[in-house]
C-alpha cells in the first residue's frame, strides 16, 4: 500500500492516525492552514493586489495581468515554502468527479539549471487537453479545446504536495463542460433577483449568499472483502447478495457507537479536512449497518461545494490507510437503506439575516414570507426538473424505496407555518384591507417565529422540508455533486423571485401601498403553489395516487424519461431567460446524463453476466455434483429407498438446475438485448431499452443467484457474503 503524502510536511501512517486523541492538535490551531485564505493572501500578497482579489471575490470584476502576476507569485511562495512542488487547475467535469492535471513549478533551463515559476497567464489561464471528458457533444469538432480558468471566489489549497487551484471549466466556444460554472452564474442570478426584492424591506441589503450544509452518508467496506466482490469494485455496488439475516431489523447501528477503525478513519480524513478549510461538525453511524454520516457547517454554496468534492476525495484516499473502502454509491446494497447527501439551503444577506429564518418584526416576516413562498412555487413550478436534476442509475436504486424521498416532488412546511399559509390565502385578498384587518395580519406574522420555535416537526419522507431556517433538499444522492441540484434550485427561486417583484411592482404602480401589495402576491403565490404542499407520509401508495389524480403532479416513470425533461421547451426557456445555461449546453447535459445512464447499467449487466458465467455457476454445478454423487451412494448402498432417503437432495438438484437454467437463459437474452440496443444509434431509445428491457434480465439473474447462495455450501461460495460485507471489525 503505498503511504499517501499530501504536502511535505504533512505525512500519515496507519500507526499515528490510530493514536488516541491526546495527539490530536486543536482544530483552531490547524483549521484552513492548508487554504490560501483570506488571511494569508493578506501576508503573501501587495497591497493593491489582494485589495483586487478582495473586489473581484465580491462583485464579477476581472483580475488584470500585472494583478495575476503577483497573486501567482505570492501564492507560490505560499505553497512552496508548505512543501508544494506542482500545482494544478482543479475543476469538476461533467462525471461527477473532480480533475486535475498537475505540472511542476520547476522548470529546466537550456543552457542548464533550473528555477520555479508560476506565472500570472497559468493561474489565470489553462488548457488541459482534457478531451476525454464526457461533454455530450460540446467538443466533438476538430476544435476540440477546453480552457480551464481560475475561479478567485473559492480559495485555492495544497494537497498532495500540490496547489490546486479551483476552477471553471469551458470550450472554446465558451459552452459550460462542468458544473461549476453553471452554478456560479445560478448564484449571481439568484443574488441578483433576492436583492432586487429585499430593497422592500431594507435598503442595505445589498449582497445575498447562497448558502450551503451538506450531509454526506457512505458506507465502508473491508478493502480485503472489497477486493474479492467484482461487481463492488467494478460498479460500487453488489449486483447480488442475498439480505443478511441480521441487517438493520434492530436498529442498533443508527447513532451506535463508531467501531474504532471507523473512528479512526473519521478522525484521519477529518484532520485533513481541518487543514483544508473544510468545517465537518458532524459524525455518526447512520441507520444501515456499515453506514455513516459526516456533515460540514454551512458555507457560501460554491465553497460548501468545492468543499463536498474534495471531502470526498480525501475519503477515498484516506480509506485504504485503515484497509477500508468508501462507497459513496447510493445503493451498495439491497434490502437496507441506501445512501443520500442532503443539501440545506437558504439565503443570507450582507447584514447577517437569514432570509428563510422567521424574524423579529412583522415587516422581517413578511420579507421572510415573500421567500419562504417563492421557494415553495419554485417547487411547484420546477420541481420536476430539480428532481430530474437528481436522477441517476444509482439514485433510482434509492428513491422510492423506503428510505428515501420517493420520485414525486412534495414540500413540508411545518404544521404551523401550514396553517400561517393557509390563513394568509384566505384573509388576504385583492381589496383594500380595513386597517383592523392589516393590523390582525401583521399581528399573527409577527408572531411566526415564536410559534415556529415550539413547533420544528420534522418529516423525513418529504423530499423538500423547510426545517426551521431552510430548505433540505434530500432526495440528492450521495455520490452526487452537490452543484447539480442546487444550479436548478437557484434558478427556479430567481425565476419566482423576479415575477414576485414585477407583480408586485405593478400593484404598486397602481396606486396599492407596498406592503399590501407584497401580501397580494404572497398570496397568489401560496395560492398557486398549494398542490406541491404534503405534510403526510411520502412514501404511501395513497399519496402517490393523490399527487397524480387529485393534485395533478408529474411523477417521472424511469431515469430516462426525468432526464428527457432536460429539453422541454419550458425548461430551456427558463436557464436561457436567467443566462445560466443556452440550448446547446442543456442538451449536452441531456446526452451526458442519457449515455452515463446507458453505460453504468451495460457495466453492471456485463458484470453480472460474467460472475454468473464465471464465478456462481461452476460453484453451483460442483456443489450439485456433491449431491448427485451422494444420491448416487445412496442408491448403491439402499437401492430400494434411496428415493425416498434422498428426496430432499434430489429435490435440491432438481432447484439448482432450474435456477442454473434461469440464469443461462436470462445471461443469453440480456447480451442479445445489448446487442440490439448499441446498434440503435439512439440515445433516448437506448436509454428506455436498459430502463425497460435490461434491467428485468439482470433483477431475475440476482433472485436466481440469490437463491443459490442459501442452497450452496458456504465454503463453496465465490463471493463474500452480506454479512460479512456488513460487519467492519
Ligand atoms: P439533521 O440531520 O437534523 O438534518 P444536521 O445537523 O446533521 O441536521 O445537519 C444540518 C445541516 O444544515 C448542517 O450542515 C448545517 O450547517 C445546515 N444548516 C443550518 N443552517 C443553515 C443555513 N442557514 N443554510 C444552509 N444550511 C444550514
Ligand atoms: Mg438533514
Amino acid at each position: 500500500m503505498t503511504l499517501l503524502r499530501f504536502a511535505s510536511k504533512q505525512s500519515f501512517s496507519n500507526e499515528s492516525s490510530c493514536k488516541q486523541s491526546s495527539s490530536i492538535e486543536r482544530i483552531s490551531d490547524i483549521f484552513g492552514s492548508d487554504v490560501f485564505n483570506m488571511e494569508t493572501m493578506r501576508h503573501y500578497l501587495p497591497k493593491d493586489a489582494y485589495d483586487s482579489v478582495c473586489t473581484s471575490i465580491k462583485g464579477s470584476r476581472r483580475i488584470d495581468r500585472k494583478i495575476a502576476n503577483q497573486v501567482a507569485s505570492g501564492m507560490k511562495a505560499w505553497a512552496m515554502e508548505r512543501g508544494a512542488t506542482h500545482y494544478s487547475h482543479w475543476f469538476h467535469p461533467l462525471n461527477n468527479t473532480t480533475a486535475e492535471k498537475h505540472d511542476a513549478f520547476f522548470e529546466p533551463i537550456w543552457s542548464g539549471g533550473s528555477f520555479e515559476t508560476f506565472r500570472g497567464d497559468v493561474l489565470v489561464q489553462q488548457e488541459p487537453d482534457a478531451s476525454s471528458f464526457p461533454n455530450g457533444g460540446l467538443r466533438n469538432t476538430f476544435e476540440a479545446r477546453g480552457y480551464s480558468a481560475w475561479d478567485p471566489t473559492s480559495p485555492a489549497f495544497i494537497l498532495d504536495q500540490t496547489l490546486c487551484i479551483p476552477s471553471i471549466f469551458v470550450a472554446y466556444t465558451g459552452a459550460a463542460l462542468d458544473f461549476k460554472t453553471p452554478l456560479i452564474k445560478s448564484l449571481s442570478a439568484l443574488e441578483k433577483a433576492a436583492v432586487d426584492i429585499c430593497q422592500y424591506f431594507d435598503k442595505d441589503i445589498t449582497n445575498i449568499d447562497v448558502t450551503l450544509g451538506w450531509e454526506q452518508e457512505y458506507f465502508l467496506v473491508d478493502q480485503e472483502l472489497f477486493e474479492a466482490r467484482p461487481d463492488l469494485i467494478q460498479t460500487g455496488r453488489t449486483l447480488m447478495g442475498h439480505s443478511a439475516a441480521k441487517s438493520q431489523q434492530l436498529e442498533d447501528h443508527y447513532f451506535g457507537a463508531i467501531p474504532s477503525r471507523v473512528s479512526a478513519f473519521m478522525k484521519e480524513f477529518e484532520n485533513w479536512a481541518y487543514r483544508l478549510g473544510i468545517p465537518l461538525k458532524t459524525r455518526h453511524n447512520e441507520a444501515a449497518p456499515s453506514q455513516f454520516e459526516c456533515a460540514a457547517m454551512f458555507e457560501e454554496a460554491n465553497i460548501a461545494v468545492d468543499h463536498n468534492s474534495l471531502l470526498m476525495t480525501l475519503m477515498k484516499k484516506i480509506a485504504p490507510l485503515h484497509k477500508l473502502v468508501v462507497l459513496f454509491h447510493e445503493k451498495p446494497y439491497n434490502d437496507i437503506n441506501g445512501s443520500g447527501k442532503h443539501c440545506n439551503w437558504s439565503l443570507c444577506t450582507n447584514t447577517g439575516v437569514n432570509l428563510l429564518a422567521p424574524g423579529k418584526t412583522p415587516k422581517t416576516n413578511i420579507q421572510f414570507l415573500v421567500f419562504f413562498v417563492s421557494t415553495i412555487k419554485a417547487a411547484h413550478d420546477y420541481g420536476l426538473y430539480m428532481m430530474a436534476s437528481i436522477a441517476s442509475h444509482s439514485n433510482a436504486l434509492r428513491l422510492g424505496s423506503n428510505e428515501a424521498p420517493p420520485s414525486v416532488m412534495s414540500v413540508f412546511t411545518g404544521t404551523t407555518l401550514n396553517e400561517v399559509l393557509d390563513s394568509i390565502e384566505q384573509r388576504v385578498s385583492d381589496k383594500k384591507m380595513t386597517p383592523d384587518e392589516k393590523s390582525d395580519l401583521k399581528l399573527d406574522i409577527g408572531k411566526i417565529p415564536e410559534i415556529l420555535l415550539d413547533n420544528t416537526d420534522r418529516n423525513r419522507t418529504s423530499p423538500f422540508a423547510f426545517t426551521g431556517n431552510r430548505f433540505e433538499f434530500r432526495a440528492t444522492g450521495s455520490s452526487s455533486n452537490c452543484a447539480i441540484p442546487l444550479i436548478v434550485i437557484n434558478t427556479a427561486v430567481a425565476e419566482e423571485l423576479q415575477q414576485f417583484k414585477k407583480e408586485a411592482d405593478s400593484l404598486i404602480n397602481t396606486g396599492v401601498k407596498k406592503d399590501e401589495a407584497v401580501l397580494q402576491v404572497i398570496r397568489k403565490y401560496i395560492h398557486q403553489s398549494k398542490n406541491i404542499r404534503f405534510e403526510g407520509n411520502n412514501y404511501s401508495e395513497e399519496w402517490h395516487d393523490k399527487a397524480l389524480k387529485e393534485r395533478g403532479l408529474e411523477v417521472f416513470k424511469n431515469v430516462p424519461a426525468a432526464i428527457k425533461s432536460y429539453l422541454r421547451p419550458e425548461f430551456i426557456e427558463l436557464f436561457e431567460r436567467h443566462n445560466i445555461m443556452t440550448e446547446v449546453e442543456l442538451k449536452a447535459r441531456y446526452e451526458v446524463k442519457s449515455e452515463n445512464y446507458i453505460k453504468k447499467i451495460e457495466i453492471e449487466s456485463r458484470v453480472i453476466g460474467d460472475l454468473a458465467a464465471n464465478h456462481v455457476i461452476p460453484t453451483v454445478i460442483t456443489y450439485q455434483n456433491i449431491l448427485i454423487k451422494n444420491v448416487l451412494g445412496l442408491k448403491e448402498i439402499f437401492p430400494d429407498t434411496y428415493h425416498d432417503m434422498g428426496a430432499e437432495e434430489i429435490k435440491t438438484i432438481r432447484i439448482i438446475s432450474n435456477h442454473v437454467k434461469a440464469i443461462r437463459e436470462n445471461s443469453r437474452k440480456m447480451a442479445e438485448m445489448r446487442e440490439i440496443l448499441s446498434s440503435q444509434n439512439n440515445i433516448e431509445n437506448e436509454a428506455e431499452g436498459y430502463s425497460n428491457n435490461i434491467i428485468p434480465y439482470m433483477n431475475d439473474i440476482r433472485e436466481n443467484i440469490d437463491a443459490l447462495e442459501l442452497i450452496v455450501d458456504d465454503k463453496l461460495w465465490p463471493l463474500p457474503k452480506y454479512r460479512e460485507l456488513l460487519t467492519i471489525h
